[in-house]
């Protein structure tokens, strides 16, 4: 059942481990990725080595979180982490563990894992740990707490982004205690910092199923950033036509969460979930433009593009054929081909030239301006001599 082999280096790192003594397994994502035949993304090793152990056996080890008792060595080149087996007790701000205590049994790490698809083990030799059924959980496509859901939410809230986002990554069902544990559970998400909350979104974003911010604000996960009400799931479910990219998916669902009156504005939204300038930018800049009205042709569009620049009529149009099955982001790719002109820095002229001509401060602006509207509707005169007989003859 097993579909993948760990790359060299890190059977490497298993057997330093191995050979000197100390039990050793590759946990968590890693091995649920294995089981269902798809590539890890990175390659977890749990062991009961102590963080000076492992760092005595690997030189150039770095301890990356020695209070939880995470050393990352390198090997061959690659970085891997390897955890020492721990076990957590009381979370009094639902966030971080008050005290790690570490372990010498595997049973005990793998049940503080958050879901029993992540609280698998293999040992060098392919023997499987998998205390909590895993692998049946893994097999009926399930997401399934380890422990008691509702408890285990107390204990870190995040845990409830976590498993939607695997649903939505995975295709997998939350299984119904734990949806009951989430639901009940999800005033907790309040103590999350944004930042952590961002950061799962948009992973969630990013997965073939955007569309299930619907199951995080139907449960009452986003309740510190949403205003009351539901986003429409038929527009949900249209960011997936969008582009991979994460500051694209955030400002399609800007749009959805708009059209369903969940926020009042893309900019307040972003910034209270700590996104990037950028990102919050782009989506203002596309917010106004798709209130504004349409363009129906060519010069139409070289208006936003003069207004608002590639990148962000970009995202706009695509969010725009997302939601309404148009395909105006093939429109633009035509325009942009054409070389026509909608920007100062393709205009035939300069303002150099026209300070030659004897314009001066604001008239020279204004003329730049004028110039470049007359080529955005007549694209075959962008021509130097031309322009510049249009600007002489204005002034005289
Ligand atoms: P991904 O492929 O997204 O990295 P992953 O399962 O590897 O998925 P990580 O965040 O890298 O997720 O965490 C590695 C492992 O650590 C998890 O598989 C799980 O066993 C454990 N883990 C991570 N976060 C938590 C948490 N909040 N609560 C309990 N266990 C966790
Ligand atoms: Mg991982």
């Amino acid at each position: 059942m097993v579909n993948a082999k760990p790359p060299k280096y890190v059977r490497r790192a298993l057997v330093t481990l191995q050979s000197r003594g100390y039990p050793v397994y590759l946990v968590g994502g890693c091995v649920r990725d294995m089981l269902l035949g798809v590539r890890p993304q990175d390659w977890d090793i749990c062991t009961a080595a102590l963080p000076e152990q492992i760092m005595e056996l690997f030189p150039g080890a770095r301890p990356t979180g020695l209070r939880h008792g995470t050393v990352t060595v390198t090997v061959e080149n690659h970085p891997v982490e390897v955890t020492t087996f721990r076990a957590e007790s009381s979370y009094a701000d639902h966030r971080h563990p008050d005290m790690v205590q570490f372990v010498g049994d595997l049973t005990a790490d793998l049940s503080r894992r958050d879901f029993t698809m992540n609280a698998i083990a293999i040992s060098p030799d392919g023997l499987i740990a998998d205390p909590f059924g895993g692998m049946e959980d893994i097999r009926r496509q399930v997401i399934r707490c380890v422990g008691e859901p509702e408890q285990r939410f107390e204990e870190d809230a995040l845990r409830m982004f976590r498993a939607l986002r695997f649903s939505a990554r995975l295709g997998f069902t939350v299984e119904l205690f734990t949806v009951e544990g989430i639901r009940a559970k999800a005033p907790l998400a309040a103590f999350l910092a944004a930042e952590r909350v961002r950061d799962e979104v948009e992973k969630l974003l990013l997965t073939p199923s955007p569309e299930t911010v619907y199951d995080l604000v139907e449960l009452g996960l986003m309740e510190s950033y949403l205003a009351p009400g539901l986003p429409d799931p038929a527009l949900l479910r249209r960011l997936s036509r969008l582009p991979r990219k994460a500051q694209i998916r955030w400002v399609g669902l800007c749009q959805v969460l708009r059209r369903s009156g969940c926020i009042q504005s893309s900019e307040h939204f972003l910034s209270s979930l700590r996104l990037d300038h950028r990102t919050i930018r782009m989506a203002a800049d596309c917010e106004r433009l798709l209130d504004s009205e349409f363009p129906r042709d060519d010069l139409g569009r070289k208006r936003w593009l003069k207004r608002c620049g590639v990148d962000t009529v970009r995202c706009a149009l695509a969010c725009y054929d997302a939601f309404t099955g148009a395909h105006e982001s093939r429109e633009l790719r035509r325009i942009l081909k054409s070389g026509e002109c909608f920007s100062l820095r393709h205009l035939a002229v300069s303002g150099d030239d026209l300070l030659a001509l004897g314009l001066r401060g604001r008239a020279l602006g204004e003329m730049l301006d004028f110039l470049l509207d007359y080529v955005m509707e007549y694209p075959d005169n962008n021509r130097r001599e031309l322009l510049l007989l249009l600007a002489a003859g204005a002034e005289e």
